[in-house]
């Protein structure tokens, strides 16, 4: 199974310092929903692990949640795209839970939910602490220059907290753009061989 693990906020859609609390607040990033629809077509699997610390923080609640992503799914099935699942943590980071984002709580989830061993599978979020939790469960961390990201505009080398061999990209596009190439170049050289 082809799997790719995405952050939301930053990543898919507008990060806003206020929280995303409503269907109203959700809008998606530029051409983001259109690179999810190409991973799709060509054959992976996309699915979300997000904080959601607005739910314990009492900003919104579940169904407000919900109403957010019926409005994404809605919005992807209209370009040709799909995400499998949202997994998400509904605790404020004074709950000191083992999901929230540094913590690979919802990367082992996911892993245990479709049954793979996570080593290697891309996941790619805005912020430190997306790819912290994902290296953790062994995933391969693409950084995205959208939303926080755009504070790292410039900085090469990033910073030493970031798991090693981080790819960085300006947004999910260039990110499907980068996955797209390289299994079609792996391809060719099953060929050659
Ligand atoms: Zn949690």
């Amino acid at each position: 199974m082809k799997l790719v693990i995405l952050d939301r906020n930053g990543t898919i859609n507008v990060h806003r310092d206020d929280f995303v609390k409503s269907e109203v607040e959700w809008t998606p990033l530029p051409h983001a929903l259109e690179a999810i629809a190409r991973l799709n077509h060509a054959g992976w699997h996309v699915v979300i692990a997000s904080n959601q610390s607005g739910l314990g923080r009492g900003l919104f609640d579940v169904a407000s949640l919900n109403a957010m992503h019926a409005k994404m799914h809605k919005m992807l099935a209209a370009v040709g795209g799909r995400v499998d699942a949202v997994f998400y943590c509904p605790h404020s980071p004074d709950e000191d839970c083992g999901c929230r984002k540094p913590q690979p709580g919802l990367f082992r989830q996911i892993g245990e939910r479709y049954g793979i061993d996570l080593a290697g599978v891309p996941t790619a979020g805005d912020s430190l602490r997306d790819l912290q939790a994902g290296a953790a469960a062994g995933c391969e961390p693409h950084l995205l220059l959208t939303g926080m990201g755009a504070a790292c505009r410039n900085v090469d080398p990033l910073p030493p907290e970031y798991p090693p061999d981080t790819h960085v990209h300006d947004d999910l596009g260039a990110f499907v753009e980068f996955l797209l190439a390289r299994e079609a170049q792996q391809a060719l050289l099953q060929v050659a061989v």
